[in-house]
């Protein structure tokens, strides 16, 4: 395939996704926290960055980004969002990009923080539709709520949820395991949860990443996909002590359970 992605891993466990066009020599990065760790990356790769998506403001995803535009002068695209100055094209839902002969589209994913978006690529160079969702949807998991309200996450994540189930998720964390280790506590039962806990378990003890994952997978394991599933639910009122009526209900009470695990 001509555009290939490399895990560049950076801090303790972020992962920023270098799209590389092999034909051109053209790159493009996902949330660059860390310059140096993306610099030298395309150094290693003979690549040019002409292009940084951002997913949010948090200093994880846009650390590097200063240092990256001194050095390659590429486009910056990111959130419509006062929070994000270094932006050439501020983007909403529904814009649409084309880069690296791939093609983007914007999706508005408030939760994590208000002004956060995804960028999903329906049919990426491996045949797979692509999302690079930043902190909202994790492997097994889903961002903290720290500007949006349960309701905002669970709509952002519904909507992430009827993605073609093939879709590659690229989270932007190593947070796999731990998310396991609480979705278990939710769903003990669930034969498929169990058996990507072994699996998951396999790859980072060999130091390989467990991200991507596809939706399939977050849509048969991830417990806040899973909020309509009657275990989830009994479990989630049970933790609550009171009855739950919606699923927004059963995933704001799900997600309080995590932050407290
Ligand atoms: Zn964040």
């Amino acid at each position: 395939m001509t555009v290939q992605i490399h895990t560049v891993p950076a801090f303790n466990d972020n992962y920023l996704w270098l799209l590389a066009n092999l034909a051109s020599g053209r790159a493009l990065v996902v949330d660059p926290g860390d310059s140096t760790a993306v610099t030298a990356a395309l150094t290693q790769l003979g690549l040019t960055l002409t292009d940084i998506l951002v997913t949010h403001h948090h200093p994880d995803h846009i650390g590097g980004v200063d240092a990256l535009v001194a050095e390659y002068n590429c486009a910056v695209h990111g959130p419509h969002s006062k929070r994000i100055p270094q932006a050439t094209h501020p983007l909403r839902n529904g814009d649409r990009l084309a880069l690296l002969g791939l093609e983007f589209e914007v999706i508005e994913v408030p939760g994590h923080t208000l002004d956060h978006i995804a960028y999903f690529c329906s049919q990426g160079a491996d045949g797979y539709p692509w999302l690079f969702c930043g902190d909202t949807l994790f492997a097994a998991g889903c961002g903290r709520l720290f500007e949006g309200t349960p309701a905002q996450m669970h709509s952002s994540l519904t909507r992430l949820a009827a993605l073609p189930p093939a879709t590659r998720i690229y989270c932007a964390h190593e947070y796999t395991l731990a998310n396991l280790n609480f979705a278990r506590a939710v769903e003990p039962d669930n034969q498929a949860l169990r058996e990507r806990q072994e699996q998951v378990q396999a790859l980072r003890e060999a130091n390989i990443p467990s991200v991507p994952s596809s939706l399939a997978e977050e849509l048969a394991t991830n417990p806040f996909l899973r909020c309509n599933e009657p275990a989830v639910a009994a479990a989630a009122a049970d933790y609550s002590g009171e009855p739950l009526h919606s699923s927004t209900g059963v995933f704001a009470a799900v997600r309080r359970w995590k932050d407290n695990f």
